[in-house]
């Protein structure tokens, strides 16, 4: 399906008046009428559809150039919502949705059948969250009907923080974009399914294992999360895709001294080389295209920057991309998981 025009929407610096609700009306209306719109969430922009609509959901699938046997998740704007889409709602899951919600946290559940097949790929289970983001709510609330959303990107490409990434990916492919500024977990959800006996995290995400054990003890990881050379099949279909890729090269790194000795390697190859560094380290790097991504000192500015950063290293043209590596704790899990699946899974250099 193509469009002559995809219509853009701008409530940046959203306050709930009157015209920017009239806005998200205009906005709500195609998502009621089948149509495909993107918008912010507080991790990425997300491209949605009315998720009870199977027709709805599949322009999804087509304008992003989405393996069908991807699931999508479901995003509510109130908890009531939740009864509508699932057969039950174990006690971990209302500990966790008391803690977690609304925020970047996405539960699986066991699910009814009104929701659209495409969007659970076929699984007997439901992807659900509740978004915090005052511009996500204030559409989901106009729509009235859960709204099934993937990234807005085309598949395999970085996710988009900025309505112009999304502009710039799916231009003449969606029905609308509500730009509602840059957004700011910028990473994806957490998964984490809890119909199975002990919770399992399918995506590390915004909200950390940590901070899920705090609330309900012990969570199983998915052991391919932290080993993606590891010869097993995610449990999560969608975790088995190269994402975020640059067009570049991207190679994991682990210290300073390996990093400037293969800048040098690289352009003695005559390559365009592009580095992903933080502010600490931007200094120490002669490369093509330096992007110091966020701080170390802390891993939210770096999760926040990082799929601006892979995107310009197109924008600049890098051919091969070194990126330093950050620590396997806490959002560095999450980090790391979206570093390593832009490396094609390679273990660091
Ligand atoms: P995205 O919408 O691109 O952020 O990807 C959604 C993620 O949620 C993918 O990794 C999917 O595999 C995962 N997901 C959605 N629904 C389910 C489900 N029912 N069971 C397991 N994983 C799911
Ligand atoms: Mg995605």
């Amino acid at each position: 399906m193509s469009y002559k025009q995809t219509k853009y929407w701008s409530v940046d610096n959203f306050s709930g008046s009157e015209e920017n609700l009239q806005v998200m009306k205009e906005a709500a209306l195609w998502i009621t009428k089948g149509e495909i719109v993107a918008f912010p969430t507080e991790t990425v922009y997300g491209l949605g559809a009315n998720a009870l609509d199977e027709q709805a959901v599949k322009k999804i699938f087509e304008a992003k150039g989405r393996p069908s046997d991807n699931p999508l998740i479901v995003h509510i704007a109130d908890i009531e919502q939740l009864d509508e889409l699932v057969l039950e709602i174990p006690d971990v899951a209302h500990q966790l949705m008391n803690q977690f919600w609304p925020g970047p946290l996405t539960l699986i559940f066991k699910k009814k059948q009104v929701v659209a097949p495409s969007v659970t790929a076929g699984l007997e289970t439901v992807a659900v969250r509740m978004p915090d983001h005052d511009v996500a709510r204030a559409l989901l609330r106009a729509a009235g009907v859960p709204v099934a959303a993937p990234s807005a990107n085309v598949s395999g490409k970085p996710s988009p923080t900025t309505a112009a990434h999304v502009y710039h990916d799916l231009k003449g492919k969606i029905k609308g974009i509500v730009d509602g500024g840059r957004t700011g977990v910028g990473l994806e959800s957490t998964v984490l399914d809890c119909s199975t006996p002990v919770p399992m995290l399918y995506r590390p995400g915004g909200v950390t294992k940590e901070e899920l054990e705090a609330v309900i003890g012990k969570v199983d990881v998915d052991p391919t999360l932290l080993s993606l050379s590891a010869e097993q099949t995610p449990l999560s279909p969608g975790m088995k895709y190269t994402h975020y890729s640059p067009s570049g090269t991207v190679y994991l790194v682990r210290d300073r001294q390996k990093m400037v000795e293969l800048i040098w390697r690289a352009k003695q190859e005559g390559k365009r080389v592009g580095v992903l560094t933080t502010v600490e380290n931007e200094g120490a790097y002669e490369a093509d295209v330096v992007v110091a991504c966020g701080s170390r000192e802390d891993l939210a500015t770096v999760a926040s920057a990082l799929y601006d950063s892979l995107r310009t290293f197109d924008e600049r043209e890098a051919e091969v991309i070194f990126s330093e590596v950050f620590p396997y704790e806490g959002l560095g899990i999450a980090i790391m998981n979206r570093l390593e699946k832009a490396a094609g899974g390679q273990t660091p250099l």
